[in-house]
C-alpha cells in the first residue's frame, strides 16, 4: 500500500520542529544500509522504515532461530520454524509497515569483496552486528568512502554507541586500536542479553540516524555513550580529542581489511550464541540447489525454499546452504567439524 500521502503518514514527525517538512523530505531521499538485522538491527530498521527513509539496504548472514524471538521484534515463530534468512523476513515485515519505501534485503556476509556492492550509494551505514571483525571492516569502508556510520553494541543489560563522521570525529580504530582478544569480552552467549538494552541502544542509533539524514548534524551527541540499564547508569564519554594521529585507518588511511589478501580457502566463523558455524567459500559460487536437494534426500530431511536448502542430518546437524555456496552449520561450534561436513557435502 502506498496510498497514504506522506504529509499524513509522517505528520507527527514533520510536526517535530527540528525535522519539519524539509527534514522529512531529506529523510525520504536518503539511503541507509543496516549491517546485521539481529536485535539492534531489527529495532533500527523498524524505526527507520516507519520514519520514511527512502531506501533501506538490509545485510544479514543468519537465519531466524528460536532464541532470537525474545528480542528480535521483526520475526515470528513461523520464521524460526522455517529458518527464513533474517534479511528476507525483516524486509517482508517492513514492507507491510511501509509500502512507500524501497527495501533491499541481502542474505549474505559482508566481506571486503562485496562491501562496495552492498554499501555503495548509502548515505549512512548503521551497525547492527555483534562482531568486531565486521565492525572494523565497516569502519574501513566508511572512512575510505567518507560515509558516516553509527556503532552500537549490547550485551547483558549494558551497551554502547558512537556516531562516526569520517574526517571529523574519531573512528572506531581510534578508540579501539586492536580487536579485543577472543574470549576477553562478554558476549550474548556468555552473558546473555535482555531486550530493553537492545531497544535503548538501537533507539539512540536510530535517533542519530534521523538527525544526520534530516541534515541536523549539530544535534548529534558526539560521545561514546555507555549505558547500563540494570544499574541505571549513563556515561557519556567525551571523544572530542580522541582522534589519534597514528590511527591506521582514519589518519594513515591504510585499509588492511578491505585490501588484505583474500583467502583461497573456505573461511569459517562461529556465530555468537547460536551453536552455529558459518562456512564461506573462497569465491562465491552459483549452486543448483534443486539438484543438490535431489542428491541429499538419502542423507536426512531436506527442505528447499526460495532462499536456501536445508538438510537435517541424522547426526543432528542442521545444514543450511545458500546459492552462493555459503553454509550455516547448526548444532556445533567446532569450526573443524563444520569444515569437514561442508567438504563432505560439497567437495573441495
Ligand atoms: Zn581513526
Amino acid at each position: 500500500m502506498t496510498g497514504f500521502p506522506p504529509e499524513e503518514r509522517y505528520a507527527r514527525q514533520i510536526r517535530f520542529a527540528p525535522i519539519g517538512a524539509e527534514g522529512q523530505a531529506r529523510i525520504g531521499r536518503a539511503h541507509v544500509a543496516i549491517v546485521g538485522v539481529g536485535a539492534l538491527g531489527c529495532v533500527v530498521a523498524n524505526q527507520l522504515a516507519r520514519a520514511g527513509v527512502g531506501t533501506l539496504t538490509l545485510v544479514d548472514r543468519d537465519v531466524v532461530d528460536a532464541s532470537n524471538l525474545q528480542r528480535q521484534l521483526l520475526y515470528d515463530e513461523r520464521d524460526a520454524a522455517s529458518g527464513t534468512p533474517k534479511a528476507v523476513a525483516a524486509a517482508r515485515r517492513l514492507a507491510a509497515a511501509n509500502g512507500g519505501i524501497a527495501i533491499r534485503p541481502h542474505a549474505v556476509d559482508l566481506t571486503a569483496a562485496n562491501a562496495d556492492t552492498l554499501l555503495g550509494g548509502a548515505d549512512l551505514v548503521v551497525d547492527g552486528t555483534d562482531n568486531f571483525g565486521v565492525r572494523y571492516l565497516m569502519n574501513e569502508w566508511c572512512v575510505r568512502t567518507g560515509t558516516p556510520w553509527i556503532y552500537g553494541a549490547a550485551v547483558g543489560a549494558s551497551g554502547m554507541t558512537m556516531t562516526v563522521l569520517p574526517g571529523q570525529t574519531p573512528c572506531l580504530r581510534c578508540l579501539f586500536p586492536e580487536p579485543p582478544p577472543g574470549g576477553s569480552l562478554d558476549t550474548c552467549e556468555t552473558a546473555g542479553v535482555v531486550a530493553p538494552i537492545v531497544d535503548t541502544i538501537a533507539s539512540i542509533e536510530a535517533m542519530e540516524a534521523l538527525k544526520l539524514l534530516a541534515g541536523r548534524t549539530e544535534a548529534l551527541h558526539g560521545k561514546l555513550l555507555q549505558v547500563d540499564l540494570w544499574r541505571m547508569e549513563w556515561q557519556p564519554l567525551g571523544i572530542g580529542h580522541a582522534r589519534r594521529a597514528d590511527c591506521p585507518v582514519c589518519a594513515e588511511r591504510r585499509f588492511e581489511l578491505l585490501e588484505g589478501d583474500t583467502s583461497r580457502e573456505p573461511v569459517t566463523a562461529a556465530l555468537c550464541g547460536r551453536n552455529t558455524v558459518q562456512v564461506s567459500p573462497a569465491e562465491p559460487a552459483a549452486l543448483d540447489l534443486e539438484r543438490l536437494a535431489g542428491r541429499w534426500r538419502a542423507l536426512g530431511d531436506v527442505e528447499l525454499n526460495a532462499y536456501l536448502l536445508r538438510l537435517r542430518r541424522t547426526d543432528g546437524l542442521l545444514f543450511s546452504l545458500f546459492p552462493d555456496g555459503r553454509a550455516l552449520i547448526s548444532g556445533t561450534d567446532d569450526p573443524g567439524r563444520a569444515r569437514r561436513v561442508y567438504t563432505e557435502l560439497l567437495g573441495e
